[in-house]
């Protein structure tokens, strides 16, 4: 078994994984050009792409073609040339006018990396027709949306991530096809249900763990097509309604509720592969797949690996987003819309084909090696343009190149993200201290990091890039709003009634982490509409709390809590919960 080069843990490279390592690899004048198996393990190549993945960090900064002020997804200390998005994709500027010739001396990283610094980059991370939704990322056709991410098709939906066309939402993570909900997480179909998850076409309830088609219920787990239940206990609606006032307008029954619903998820079984319909599967929240391994959040795909919010896609393996549709896709981020055969790649879509090392290549852009930011274009490395008899000619020295500096079958590195790692997803899953990311994610003690770096140098790793400072660190300036006056979130008044309209004016501090928030008039129309409290808790946190009601990305082998067969499941042996494998679940629950 190798050990991987980061963590230094064995990790088993299966049969099948070298099989599909030598489908995708490069024919170049038929010839095949290997892709060597992979140094690092499954976990950790995953953290190296989600280092290239800011979501939601936003910052006001100046765009560099226009010199006016815009918001951004980098900060204005970094050291890119930074486009408003709408001129990054108009053809007023010339990606081919920052081509450079190979240089045979240097790493190819290293010279990925200066071409990095000099092509302009844009504001935002694929944004796509919304109207009147500034505050969002990674985002297309969303209306009147403010703070979502990674979101489409959206109206009137505030602070969330993984949002698909659902209206006056809030508050929501993995929600789809709903209405005015919130603080729900994997919700689908719902109205008006708040304080949830895993429900689906549920309506009028609150603090429900995986019900289907219920309606005007509190505290209820596991339950299909009820109507009017506390606490998985039927209830007349005169007691319905008096719980429902109970809990939005005292803090303290609210929170004795919520305890009262975990107590009750414990009593009942889980689900081992969150999900349906599918057909030889391992991972989480899968539903409409076939042949997949340790794959989460995805649906409708076959055969990928390790491949993570990927739809529609086929013979994928390490791919972080999102698909819809494509094939052959190696350790690439952001890759979709009808990409075929791309690896190692970052952000590059719409019918992109046969591209190694790209970022921001798109529209119908194919045959590229190491290019960033080219449209339409065809047979160029480092952004240069060459004949195809000429790229030919040069891959095949190119790749040789790289192998011998052990660059070749890696993704990017992570010290070569534009993003400080604390910007990133990267954080959310694999949290770091600053000293660890500065110390290239690996323990804070600087003579156990340098052992590690002669240890990988004698393997003939990447030498050149692991000398290098370690990862970046964005050390984080909040901006505190003028305003004219500040209250700390615990001293918010518990009933919605009680609050007065000046709010939108003041500036809460949250109850967690002291950080300044702002109640915006649209989501106060929004509390005041559902009878809901304010928020205490600052955006930052309240993402964070509904992340760690979610089980983790990493899969355990336990037995089923019933028949004893063995499953594999994100459930962590140790915990508390009661997992089924499908079938017994299947037939206690419907
Ligand atoms: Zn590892
Ligand atoms: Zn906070
Ligand atoms: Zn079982």
């Amino acid at each position: 078994m190798p050990t991987c080069s980061h963590c230094r843990q064995s990790f088993s490279i299966p049969e099948e994984d070298l099989k599909f390592y030598e489908l995708v690899s490069p024919l170049i004048g038929g010839k095949k050009y290997s892709i060597p198996p992979p140094t690092h393990c499954p976990t950790c190549r995953r953290q190296r792409r989600l280092a290239w993945r800011n979501e939601k960090t936003l910052y006001r900064r100046m765009c560099d073609y226009s010199k006016k002020p815009i918001l951004s997804i980098y900060s204005p200390d970094k050291p890119f040339t930074v486009y408003d998005s709408e001129i990054w994709n108009s053809d007023v500027w010339d990606p081919m006018m920052y081509g450079r010739e190979i240089d045979w001396n240097r790493p190819f990283f290293d010279q990925w990396n200066d071409l990095h610094h000099a092509v302009p980059l844009p504001s935002f991370n694929l944004r796509m027709q919304n109207q009147n939704s500034e505050y969002t990322n990674l985002s297309a056709r969303n209306k009147d949306c403010y703070l979502i991410f990674a979101s489409n098709d959206n109206e009137d939906c505030y602070y969330g991530t993984y949002l698909h066309r659902n209206h006056r939402t809030v508050d929501c993570f993995f929600t789809f096809d709903s209405e005015s909900c919130y603080q729900c997480i994997d919700t689908y179909n719902c109205n008006r249900v708040f304080f949830s998850e895993y429900c689906r076409n549920c309506s009028d309830s609150a603090l429900l763990f995986n019900c289907q088609g219920c309606q005007n219920c509190i505290g209820c787990v596991n339950l299909v097509n009820k109507s009017h239940y506390i606490g998985n206990q039927p209830c007349t609606k005169e007691e319905f309604e008096e719980q429902v006032k109970n809990i939005f307008n005292s803090a303290a029954a609210f929170q004795a509720a919520e305890q009262a619903l975990q107590v009750l998820i414990l009593q009942h079984p889980h689900k081992a592969i969150s999900g349906h319909s599918n057909e030889n599967v391992t991972g989480d929240h899968i539903s409409n797949c076939r042949n997949l391994q340790e794959c989460f959040d995805v649906t409708h795909d076959e055969d990928c690996r390790y491949c993570v919010w990927l739809h529609q896609s086929k013979n994928c393996y390490d791919c972080y987003g999102w698909g819809l549709t494509g094939e052959l896709g190696l350790e690439n981020h952001l890759t979709g819309n009808g990409f075929y055969n791309v690896q190692f790649s970052e952000s590059c879509w719409n019918n992109v084909s046969n591209l190694l090392y790209c970022r921001y290549c798109l529209d119908t852009s194919s045959n590229l090696f190491g290019c960033i930011g080219l449209r339409h274009k065809e047979y160029c490395i480092l952004n240069k343009q060459y004949t195809k008899e000429e790229y030919e000619a040069l891959l095949p020295r190119l790749i040789d190149h790289m192998r011998r500096h052990g660059e070749y079958g890696e993704f990017f590195p992570a010290q070569l993200s534009p993003y400080g790692y604390n910007e990133t997803v990267a954080q959310e899953y694999f949290p770091l201290s600053e000293a660890e990311v500065r110390n290239g994610g690996w323990p804070a003690d600087r003579s156990a990091a340098a052992d590690h770096a002669s240890a990988l140098l004698r393997q003939g790793y990447g030498g050149q890039l692991l000398l290098r400072e370690g990862w970046n660190w964005r050390t984080e300036i909040d901006e505190v709003p003028k305003v004219a006056k500040t209250v700390a979130g615990s001293q918010l008044p518990e009933s919605i009634t009680d609050v007065p309209d000046e709010i939108v004016e003041w500036v809460v501090a949250c109850e967690v982490t002291g950080k300044p928030f702002r109640i915006t008039p649209q989501e106060l129309q929004f509390y005041r509409d559902m009878g809901l409290p304010l928020p205490r808790k600052c955006f930052d946190t309240r993402h964070k709390e509904r992340m760690s009601k979610r089980t983790p990305r990493y899969l355990w082998d336990r037995k089923c809590g019933k028949c004893g067969q063995g499953i594999r499941t994100s459930y962590h042996p140790s915990r508390p919960e009661v997992v089924y494998c499908e079938s017994c679940y299947l037939d206690e629950v419907h």
